[in-house]
């Protein structure tokens, strides 16, 4: 993905007032990140409230921000599960059920969207080979990581389409 600046991340979120996309906490190291091509989508948790989570796409019309939260309760965290953007099988709290607020009015009603996915929001890197995953993590696909790639764009997308509409 094209990097990211402060701006583009603060005036993208489409699930959050305003005033909270200005006050969200942004990655630690966004100044000095260098694996953008690596990237798919940006995902950070906020370090002092760790069930506060924030991910950062490009769409066609620009870049698409949201706000997630980990479920209450044990904070969401499975004993063994699959992320359902990248398909990584994490054991020990490594997927964990998110949920997103659904964009405007619907969210404001407390409507929201749930996702497995890996808790370190990792995905981009996990699909690339870049980051490995526990044993048994990834299966043996015939699919190609350009292929995978396009399937997690693809869950992505999926996922921001339910939180618009
Ligand atoms: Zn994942």
């Amino acid at each position: 993905m094209k990097p990211l600046t402060e701006h583009d991340i603060r005036t993208s979120f489409v699930n959050c007032s305003k005033g909270a996309a200005k006050r969200l906490p942004l990655p630690k190291d966004l100044a000095d990140l260098d694996h953008w091509d690596d990237l798919d989508f940006l995902g950070w948790s906020d370090l002092s409230a760790p069930d506060r989570s924030y991910l950062v796409l490009e769409r066609a019309a620009g870049p698409v921000g949201l706000t997630l939260r980990s479920a209450s309760g044990n904070r969401g965290f499975l004993r063994r599960s699959m992320c359902s953007l990248c398909l990584t099988t994490h054991t020990g709290g490594g997927v964990c059920l998110m949920t997103a607020p659904k964009a405007g009015p619907a969210g404001r009603e407390g409507n929201s969207v749930g996702l497995y996915v890996c808790a370190d929001l990792d995905c981009s890197l996990y699909v690339r080979g870049k980051k490995k995953a526990a044993p048994g993590g990834r299966m043996e696909e015939s699919l190609t990581v350009e292929q995978q790639i396009e399937r997690l764009r693809g869950n992505l997308d999926a996922f921001v389409e339910r939180i618009l509409h």
